[in-house]
């Protein structure tokens, strides 16, 4: 059923013309190539990745009489998502080649870059089910230590071997149920965005995502022993995914609060057991602080809010700028913050109605939001079972850091979460301190 939805999003994409996932399939990665795209191959990919594919597709492509020649960086340390390193890979560029990338989620992101910038399309070899990001519009990159999602165009031709996806080693599996664990609250955030007005729900988008997350992530231990059935309804999933974010054409689709507490992270260049944190590990534990924000703020009864008490002692732009420049310190990522954190600030009047708004939707939308979302509890279990992190000091983030992380996340994107809504409401602090791991959850008057 997923098999046949792709069908139809690869036939809608601008970008994105064919999308082959099946059983040994490295074989037709030649025939494949020839269908879609001309000329010589360069062949990039980390010795990691390389290692899991790169022999078959080098193979496949000489057979079908396509000349190739490789380009594989180290794979340790782990090739870090920079806009430099994919600057580094278009100068390898000579005119007239593709790029095939063959890897997973850095190794795609950087060459999905460098190809956007050459004005050139591409090809993918995934290796992993590992994330969201092959069949996606954008490509999340760090440049100068500040982490944004790059507008670019998809791969236009995604290969992947369900042989090879099953193999990966059992620790990326499960960060690729992270990634796409985070559905859950982010679906919970556009939820909100919805009922007050600010971005409204896509009926194209949102059930490409969410019609069949649960069922994508209904079988953790399954995948987690790498049957290939259960990680093929991953792949799927995440494929999925990334279509409906070029559809939609911005990662709303995909991406909330558990994706801007996993920004902060990736910006920090998190490290734990000397190997960097990947993606897909810090949104599974950013999904859970965005769950259990979820749980604590469904326990409190938002009709008896005081608009007008609220929105006029709600801080002004200057109060937040001052707190963003405290949070982040001087310098590039306090300033991006700010330009992200302006763009979606209310005060006064608009704040008053926005909060009205809020109070008289209550009841439909806390019903709309239970509906769609998972407890924090129910999402721990399959997380532990998929073999994803669950808890902050399973990324090596103690409390206090995870604290932290979680009072900024907000101030990282333009784009309006839960984050949002309980600093609005002057919730924040108390929701955030019920989302550290332990803590009892209460209600508060409001
Ligand atoms: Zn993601």
């Amino acid at each position: 059923m997923s098999g046949d939805l792709i069908r139809d999003a690869v036939a809608r994409s601008a970008s994105v013309a064919e999308v082959m996932i099946g059983r040994g399939v490295l074989a037709d990665a030649g025939t494949l190539y020839a269908r879609h795209f001309a000329g010589p191959v360069v062949l990039m990919a980390d010795e990691r990745g390389w290692g899991a594919a790169g022999a078959a597709v080098e193979a496949a492509l000489t057979g079908a009489g396509i000349a190739s020649r490789r380009h594989v960086i180290p794979a340790t340390p782990r090739p870090k998502p920079t806009v430099d390193l994919a600057d580094s890979l278009r100068a390898v560029l000579k005119p007239g080649e593709t790029p095939i990338a063959i890897g997973s989620g850095v190794m795609n992101d950087v060459v999905k870059h460098a190809a956007f910038t050459a004005g050139i399309s591409y090809m993918c070899v995934a290796t992993a089910a590992s994330m969201d990001g092959y069949t996606s519009a954008g490509a999340p990159l760090s440049e100068k230590g500040f982490k944004k999602t790059i507008p670019c165009r998809p791969a236009k031709v995604l290969l992947a071997d369900l042989d090879v996806i099953a193999a990966a080693p059992p620790e990326m599996t499960g960060w690729g149920y992270g990634d796409l664990a985070g559905k859950v609250p982010a679906g919970g955030d556009w939820i909100i965005a919805d009922a007050l007005g600010i971005e409204g729900i896509d009926d194209v988008a949102w059930p490409m995502v969410q019609g069949g997350l649960d069922g994508w992530l209904s079988q953790p231990d399954r995948i987690a022993a790498g049957d290939r059935d259960a990680v093929e309804g991953l792949f799927l999933g995440l494929t999925l995914v990334g279509l409906a974010m070029e559809a939609h054409g911005s990662s709303r689709p995909a991406s909330g609060a558990d994706h801007q507490i996993a920004h902060l992270w990736e910006m920090d260049d998190l490290h734990f057991g000397g190997e960097r944190v990947s993606h897909g590990a810090c949104v599974a534990v950013g999904t859970m602080a965005s769950l259990r924000m979820y749980d604590w703020l469904l326990k409190q009864d938002l009709t008896t809010l005081e608009p007008a008490r609220r929105a006029a002692e709600a801080p002004d732009l200057a109060a937040k700028e001052a707190d963003i420049r405290d949070r982040f310190g001087p310098g590039e990522i306090a300033d991006r913050a700010i330009v992200e954190t302006r763009a979606k600030h209310v005060q006064g009047a608009e704040l008053h109605a926005r909060l009205q708004q809020l109070r008289d939707a209550w009841p439909h939308l806390s019903a709309r939001l239970r509906a769609r979302l998972w407890t924090a509890d129910r999402m721990a279990q399959h997380l532990a079972r998929a073999g994803a992190p669950v808890e902050a000091a399973d990324i090596g983030v103690d409390p206090d850091y995870l604290l932290r992380t979680i009072l900024k996340a907000r101030f990282l994107r333009s784009r309006y979460t839960i984050l949002d809504l309980l600093d609005e409401i002057g919730l924040l602090d108390q929701a955030a301190t019920a989302a550290l791991p332990g803590a009892t959850q209460s209600k508060v008057g409001t």
